[in-house]
């Protein structure tokens, strides 16, 4: 591991606090140090009040920040000595210790301050840094742990053996380092947890770390095990379906919709084929970081029933033993280990089902890392189970509000890329769907620059081969396809009946009417398969109940459309499946429509283009976003008892009415 530390880079960054900023980035950067939120760090700073005296505060982390990415508002300014009282007190509850950090920030707006912060305050130099290293919890998640975390570091650090975060963690670690401390002492271990380093400046707070991670880089590679995981791509095995079905089990064992992601890479694959996959996997998590978020165990295979019920054995042997009486939370895994399909991860939205996948990847060096040493040995149940349900961890849950109303869901656009269908798709993101867009523009990839909810595939949808990929490709990021929003189609330009030609009708059927035709098919047997019963929104047009001259092959396609949809909704209904047509008109804020084009009209009409643009019944002008709200409403509970309905949002047109 290499210090990134880099003077020129340094430089921009004057001052305590922006030092600080800059080797926690540093620290970031480096994904075997601290992944999604995790580690973190701390400056001692004495500075003035706005009344004059001055004060001396520790600038801590904040919650919801990632080192990575931190700036200086992301760390909370706690009051110091406060701190170093609370950290003599015998005892404190933790819901009570994050109250007295959060009532001695002395900034408001500020993040909560990390459950880390007294750990912070009590150790006696300016810098602390803290990481859950892979190298470090490779060692120290074995048999004989401890004694290669000596042989690794000597006295150059102080170990303290595993205890959870929180207020009883700070005050062993106070006694421990007042014990064992010396002059070159520059970190601190923690079994199963992670690594402490320390300094007077930000620079050698941060080398310490690098150094420290990199001894135990060394002592793995003397012992043949680093690098052991495979790399490199793996076969996709899993079909459509067989995802599709598998997240339906999971997503009703969880009791609520679950975005699943799909990983085939070789060190997944190869992970889930070894023959001890379950003695390996099924022990905790290497650090208690990891609990909460990536559930304690994967499930081998695909019996979802049995992980649910040992699951509910798991909370049941533990909790009669808890304290304080503890809710269960759902028994679905977040992760499955399956010897065709791979890793394939869990949670309410896409970043979550990521930061799962991220951090079992992580989990998967340190597992065969530890594994080549001796044997990975992970703390036991009981410890895993106190962090998973630490009362500071239930209190959060029970202060989550509701989630968005597509929290776990999947849908699919087409024509995603612009108009309409990028305010689709707009409108779910907003409301909490993962979404995959589908676009003959290659645009699409970046039409909502890079989020993990959104899925861009550059997709001719006339061409069953791309509508194929493009189906495996989202199946493989989100798990299924529960809403299908039929959008893309074309509109020729203005052409009476005796000039158009075969071609002509060909082409604009075979976009408006067979591509959709041919979607519907593909997707039925995924929408079959959606938690909360499939939804289809065609978009059809104000030319359906009222045809235009000059637009017959548009007019006449997507009439066959919204037939087709008819038909679907009569026959999909046994299936839970809803499907409903919107008929928008005059949708102006689209590619199709320049200033030029629309001035055109506007001046053909003999109207202002404002007149022009809200010529109809309302006098109001019909925007994309407000076809995507609808279409994504009539996907939501308002119309749940509603199939086979056709809605205009034209802003009320007299032929129509
Ligand atoms: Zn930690």
């Amino acid at each position: 591991m290499k210090s990134l530390w880099n003077d020129a880079e340094a430089s921009q960054y004057s001052g305590d606090l922006l030092q600080r900023v800059y080797t926690s980035q540093l620290l970031g950067r480096d994904h075997t140090l601290v992944l999604h939120g995790g580690g973190n760090t701390s400056v001692k700073i004495r500075e003035p009040m706005v009344t004059g005296e001055e004060e001396d505060i520790l600038y801590v982390k904040g919650s919801g920040w990632d080192l990575e990415t931190i700036r200086e508002e992301g760390f909370a300014p706690v009051r110091l000595p406060h701190l170093v009282k609370l950290s003599k007190l015998d005892s404190l509850s933790d819901p009570q210790m994050m109250n007295e950090l959060s009532t001695q920030v002395t900034r408001a707006g500020a993040p909560a301050p990390s459950v880390e912060t007294i750990l912070h305050a009590i150790l006696p130099y300016k810098y602390v840094d803290h990481t859950h290293a892979d190298a470090v919890l490779a060692v120290t998640n074995t048999a004989d742990g401890e004694k290669h975390v000596r042989e690794i570091f000597g006295d150059d650090v102080v170990v303290i053996p595993y205890i959870m975060p929180g207020f009883d963690l700070a005050g062993l670690c106070a006694s421990r380092f007042a014990r064992d401390a010396r002059a070159a002492t520059t970190g601190m271990v923690l079994m199963n947890h992670g690594v402490f380093s320390f300094g007077a400046t930000a620079r050698e707070s941060y080398e310490r770390m690098i150094s420290l991670v990199t001894r135990a880089e060394r002592f793995l590679e003397g012992r043949g095990a680093s690098g052991v995981a495979p790399s490199g791509p793996g076969p996709v095995t899993g079909s459509p379906r067989e995802l599709a079905a598998l997240r339906r089990e999971l997503s009703d064992a969880a009791g609520m919709p679950l975005v699943m992601s799909t990983h085939t890479g070789e060190k997944y694959l190869q992970f889930a084929r070894r023959a001890d996959v379950a003695r390996l996997s099924q022990q905790g998590p290497a650090t208690p970081d990891h609990v909460i978020r990536t559930k304690r165990l994967p499930m081998i295979g695909r019996d979802v029933a049995a992980y649910a019920q040992a699951y509910r054995d798991y909370f049941a042997r533990n909790s009669a033993a808890a304290k304080e009486p503890k809710t269960m939370l759902d028994p679905a895994p977040r992760m499955a280990l399956d010897p065709e399909l791979g890793l394939c991860t869990l949670g309410r939205s896409a970043k979550d089902a990521r930061i799962v996948a991220d951090l079992y990847s992580h989990t998967i060096d340190v597992i065969l890392a530890a594994t080549a040493l001796g044997g990975y040995r992970a703390l036991p149940e009981k410890d895993i189970f106190d962090v998973e349900y630490w009362d500071l961890e239930q209190a959060k849950l029970r202060r989550a509000g509701k989630p968005p109303v597509f929290t776990g869901e999947v849908a699919l656009i087409t024509g995603a890329a612009s108009g309409i269908g990028k305010a689709c798709a707009q409108a779910f993101l907003k409301r909490g769907a993962a979404v995959v867009g589908l676009d003959i523009d290659a645009r699409v990839a970046n039409a909502f620059g890079t989020r993990a909810d959104f899925l861009g595939v550059h997709c001719d949808v006339t061409s069953r081969d791309a509508v194929n990929a493009a189906l495996d490709a989202g199946v493989n990021a989100f798990g299924g396809v529960d809403m299908l929003v039929l959008n893309a189609g074309v509109f020729p330009g203005g052409r009476r009946v005796e000039s158009l030609t075969d071609e002509e009708w060909q082409r604009v059927t075979r976009v408006n009417v067979d591509a959709n035709l041919a979607l519907m098919r593909e997707c039925h047997p995924l929408l079959k398969l959606a938690p909360g019963g499939g939804r289809v929104v065609v978009i059809g047009s104000k030319n359906v109940p009222a045809p235009g001259p000059g637009a017959a092959a548009y007019s006449a396609s997507k009439a066959a459309l919204t037939q087709l949809a008819r038909v679907a909704a009569l026959e999909w209904g046994a299936d839970r499946i809803r499907v409903n047509v919107v008929h928008p008109n005059a949708v102006f804020d689209t590619g199709l429509w320049t200033e030029e084009v629309l001035a055109s009209r506007a001046a053909h009409y003999g109207l202002s283009v404002d007149d022009y643009k809200t010529n109809n019944v309302l006098k109001t002008e019909v925007r994309s976003a407000d076809v995507g709200e609808l279409a994504a409403e009539m996907c939501g509970p308002l119309f749940a008892k509603t199939t086979g309905a056709q809605v205009p949002i034209d802003g009320g047109n007299d032929r129509v009415i």
